[in-house]
């Protein structure tokens, strides 16, 4: 990460609220180092309510409405998208930092950018743009999400991309290659387990919801047989989608519960006492021992019985032959691309141009355009 930012000064009173009722190793925003870009600081936003509010604003989040979780194609309307699973996500995420005491704009930031480099269709896009961009320093949606927020978002006349604050930039970085194991603020390591909450709880629901699983398979994983065990205790006869429901709630919750006891704990244990005692120390928000290897277990059981399952692959190889023929399609013809991406091929090469492009957009207008300009 680059260390060219010109740091900026927070509001008087956001600096006197967050020092009243953040705890000391929380990310505060006096601590900023500021952005790429020098702006005037505004009169009483603080510079991570400011991040949140322009990736909110972005056509990028925007567009997470119409993107795939997990189950692409038209499978019916109860399933995640990105933008649902980012709002999932982000609201698990401000649970566990009021907990801890952190910066709730900053952990609202990460969280709602976190997924904004997915390309259409989920995972099976990723690795089409992938292999289509292996002679140029291959896909990723991590990397891709670093790219709209420096560069591809346009929205202010003085700088290209968001101009967030290096904190959220620095919390995104550390996606791309996952060190996740030490190193990280505190609010950096609160989204990165919610997302994992969130996914984990979700997909299983979803599969349910669509048949690819059945309640009683899903009891016979141990992190469910445990949920069903301790809901139990307080209602005797649960049946159906109400158990279902229930369960759900249990498992957030018993997720969360764990999350915020193991911080509190770690954070003590570690002395952690700044934000740079927090970026030099292993990871605290992590979910207890027991509880990630009934995780884990969960995790491979969908692996193989919800993303590998038949119905999923079929439709998986369907996006990705329309996104290779894409991708092939623009290469040749980069004319029937919008003029701001053409105007990028000179600097940024024509494959490099046509998979920013391609990854923007959502499957509903990937399907469109594939329809219209490629389908043979
Ligand atoms: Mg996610």
């Amino acid at each position: 990460m680059p260390s060219d930012f010109i740091a900026a000064t927070a509001p008087e009173s956001i600096v006197a609220r967050e020092r009243a009722t953040l705890a000391p190793y929380a990310m505060h925003s006096a601590d900023s180092r500021g952005r790429r870009h020098a702006e005037p600081p505004h009169p009483y936003r603080g510079p991570f309510q400011r991040d949140r509010d322009r990736i909110l604003h972005s056509g990028a989040f925007r567009r997470l409405a119409y993107k795939t979780q997990v189950f692409t194609g038209d499978l019916g309307d109860y399933h995640r998208n990105r933008l649902t699973h980012t709002l999932e996500v982000a609201t698990v995420a401000r649970t566990v930092a009021r907990a801890l005491r952190l910066n709730e704009d900053l952990v609202e930031s990460l969280a709602l950018a976190h997924d904004l480099g997915h390309p259409p269709y989920g995972h099976a896009g990723e690795d089409a743009l992938h292999e289509c961009l292996a002679a140029h320093g291959g896909f990723s949606h991590n990397r891709q999400g670093l790219r709209v927020l420096e560069l591809l978002e346009q929205r202010y006349p003085d700088f290209p991309g968001l101009n967030v604050s290096a904190e959220v930039l620095e919390g995104h970085a550390a996606r791309i290659d996952k060190h996740f194991d030490a190193g990280n603020l505190i609010e950096v390591q609160v989204v990165e387990a919610a997302d994992s909450i969130a996914y984990d709880t979700h997909d299983a629901d979803d599969a349910l919801e669509l048949g690819l699983l059945t309640l009683d398979e899903l009891l016979e994983i141990p992190l469910w047989r445990e949920a069903h065990a301790r809901l139990l205790k307080r209602y005797a006869n649960l049946q159906g989608k109400t158990l279902r429901r229930a369960l759900l709630h249990e498992l957030i919750d018993w997720q969360v519960s764990d999350l915020v006891a193991q911080a509190e704990h770690g954070i003590a244990v570690r002395g952690i006492q700044s934000a740079t005692d927090a970026r030099t120390a292993p990871t605290v928000v992590r979910a207890s021992e027991p509880l990630l290897a009934l995780k884990r277990e969960l995790e491979r059981f969908l692996f193989d019985r919800v993303y590998r399952h038949p119905d999923v692959l079929r439709l998986r190889e369907q996006a990705q032959a329309s996104l290779r023929a894409m991708f092939d399609g623009y290469t040749r013809r980069p004319e029937l691309m919008p003029e701001r991406f053409l105007a990028r091929v000179s600097s940024d090469g024509v494959a490099r141009t046509v998979c920013d492009y391609l990854a923007g957009m959502t499957d509903r207008f990937a399907d469109r355009e594939y329809r219209r300009l490629f389908m043979k």
